[in-house]
């Protein structure tokens, strides 16, 4: 059994966890680390999975709402680590990591425990940033596309034909047009390395949706320019003129401060 479960989401942190087949030989997978090592243990715990269960931490690039907890967890467990190379090497030169850390660069498709992981380019203002694509060897996929200004065609590749996809849905445009944000902020959140609005991820899950996609987790919602239940309708809505009831699928936006419900695949 495959499960996927947001354990945090937001720009005040996030982690999300994958387990696969974990009574049997499989493992679990952790996504990012941007909440403190207390929170992640509580996490983790609420899931009901060890810290010793876990054979990697993925991080999909250094901004610190994805890496706050990764220098005090990495130096209690000892995790392996996965990025890329570039994000690899600001987490030595920063001290997340000791020198002598299990810490694995990549830039090609990794086996870790019975799962594939393979990494895509997500456009994002960061010194590297990736989504993953996750394959179990029981023939499930995730997809995760986190912090990216639009949809490029590597993270439209790296999703495609996933059974669960998590994809961020960070503003509303008009909301982000009324904030008392300052114009530089505004420009950065909407600019190409940003971030993703709720009409640009809805567009790409119709898009999914087509290439047999059933479950969605919409993640990173901003607090100050969304709200779950205006993410959660855009995307209903959109499904909606392709002729997809929400019957069709399973759609949830990612709980900021505590653990979202579990998807099984
Ligand atoms: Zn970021
Ligand atoms: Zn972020």
């Amino acid at each position: 059994m495959t499960v996927f479960q947001p354990l945090y989401s937001g720009s005040s942190g996030n982690c999300s966890l994958v387990t696969n087949d974990l009574c049997g030989h499989g493992g679990a997978l952790l996504i990012d680390a941007g909440v403190s090592c207390r929170a992640i243990l509580e996490g983790l715990s609420q899931a009901q999975v060890q810290p010793c269960q876990l054979s990697g931490i993925l991080i999909t690039h250094e901004h610190s709402d994805h890496i706050k907890g990764l220098r005090v967890f990495a130096k209690r467990f000892r995790t392996p680590v996965y990025a890329s190379p570039e994000v690899l090497a600001y987490l030595q030169q920063e001290n997340y990591l000791p020198e002598d850390y299990p810490a694995f660069a990549l830039s090609e498709p990794a086996e870790i425990s019975g799962m594939l992981v393979s990494p895509f380019d997500t456009p994002h203002d960061s010194v590297h940033s990736l989504g993953f694509r996750i394959d179990t060897a029981q023939g499930k996929s995730i997809g995760i596309a986190t912090d990216l200004g639009t949809v490029t065609e590597s993270v439209r590749a790296g999703l495609m034909g996933c059974d669960l996809a998590m994809v961020e849905s960070n503003y509303d445009a008009s909301m982000l047009e009324c904030s008392s944000y300052p114009y530089y902020l505004k420009r950065r959140i909407r600019g190409n390395y940003g971030h993703l609005d709720n009409l640009g991820c809805a567009e790409e899950l119709a898009e999914l949706a087509k290439t047999g996609t059933c479950q969605f987790v919409l993640c990173h919602l901003s607090e100050e320019n969304n709200l779950p239940e205006l993410a959660l309708q855009t995307v209903y809505g959109r499904l909606a003129q392709d002729g997809i009831s929400a019957g069709d699928f399973r759609l949830q936006a990612a709980c900021r401060q505590l653990p979202s419900p579990q998807m099984v695949l």
